[in-house]
């Protein structure tokens, strides 16, 4: 399977998009079988140039991610990008995962410091990582992968020194060796135009920085969502949520308005590429790559 670097390069010079799915293992029988027999079938058929899968903060989904990977490339043709977190882990336990996920024919990583068990405070592992950058710099020494990295246009919750701070941790984790960036969800675009205007401006970063984008689904469930990543909901879309109420039907059919109008300008904006956050859901996300004439 080609290298993701590779990809957005080949995209770039053809004056393509990459269009990225991101999906999580399920925790349940009935969701796998969801997954694989429903969610997948439908979404490889739109040929996304690669799908990213996430990685738990422990217990047993965090297996289920390399052979999600597995199953994506091996039964679809996809090309597949494992997340690979800090979280409870030592350098040697990350050297033999690394082993792992060469051996299943994935070269792709998204190097986090992921989100720790349970909430709360990230604590590093003794003689694991305590940042995104150092595992970057490990994955980089160990040879032959093609590593992204995580950014926030609206700034990382847990940097005290605001988004400018956070932005210049992003650009060291370029340094580090990373390949591309991966962005939070965020509603404004205005938000990532800033971010990323920063980032290849004064910091001078020139790996594609591409933006993440998520169709609403459920108007109770993208609020609770954004209060955990951080992501804001501005006053005029949160009205529009709180008054879409329990109402999933006219939820996701908004969601689908609304983020086929944002990827519009984002693309408008010559982003390399648009990464879609699917929730393990196919129909929102084919919706909005039809509109946008990409399915
Ligand atoms: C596209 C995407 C995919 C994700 N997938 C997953 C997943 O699969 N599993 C999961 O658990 N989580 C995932 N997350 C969430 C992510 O792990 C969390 O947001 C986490 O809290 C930050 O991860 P990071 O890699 O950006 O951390 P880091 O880059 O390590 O940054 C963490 C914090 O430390 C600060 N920092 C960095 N370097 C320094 C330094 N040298 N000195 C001082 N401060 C520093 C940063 O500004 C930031 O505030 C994902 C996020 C995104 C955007």
């Amino acid at each position: 399977m080609p290298f993701i670097r590779d990809i957005y390069a080949a995209k770039r010079a053809a004056g393509r998009p990459v269009i990225s799915f991101e999906f999580f293992p399920p925790k349940t029988e009935e969701g796998d079988r969801a997954l694989f027999e429903r969610t997948l079938p439908a979404l490889a058929a739109a040929r996304p140039d690669y799908c990213s899968v996430t990685y738990g903060a422990g217990g047993s989904t965090r297996e289920k991610t390399l052979t999600l990977v597995e199953r994506l490339q091996r039964e679809h043709g996809l090309t597949g990008l494992a997340h690979l977190t800090c979280v409870n882990h030592t350098r040697d336990e990350v050297a033999a995962l690394l082993a792992q996920i060469r051996a299943l024919g994935c070269q792709n990583i998204l190097a986090l410091r992921g989100d720790p068990p349970g909430g709360g405070e990230f604590k590093p592992t003794p003689g694991g990582f305590e940042f995104s950058s150092q595992l970057v710099q490990f994955i980089r020494a160990a040879g032959d992968f093609s590593t992204g990295v995580a950014g926030f246009p609206e700034g990382h919750t847990a940097c005290p020194g605001g988004k400018h701070a956070d932005w210049a941790h992003l650009k060291a984790k370029v340094e580090a060796g990373a390949d591309f960036v991966l962005t939070q969800l965020f509603f404004d675009n205005d938000d990532f135009f800033e971010f990323r205007d920063h980032l290849t401006g004064p910091l001078g970063v020139r790996v594609p920085v591409v933006p993440g984008v998520i169709s609403i689904l459920n108007a109770a469930q993208i609020l609770k969502f954004t209060q955990l990543c951080g992501a804001q909901i501005k006053p005029a879309l949160r009205a529009t949520l709180e008054a879409l109420g329990t109402d999933e039907a006219a939820a996701s059919e908004f969601g689908i308005e609304y983020a086929t109008r944002q990827c519009e300008a984002l693309l408008r904006a010559g982003v390399p590429g648009l990464h879609f956050y699917t929730l393990n859901k196919p129909h929102s996300t084919l919706r909005v790559l039809k509109n946008l004439g990409l399915a």
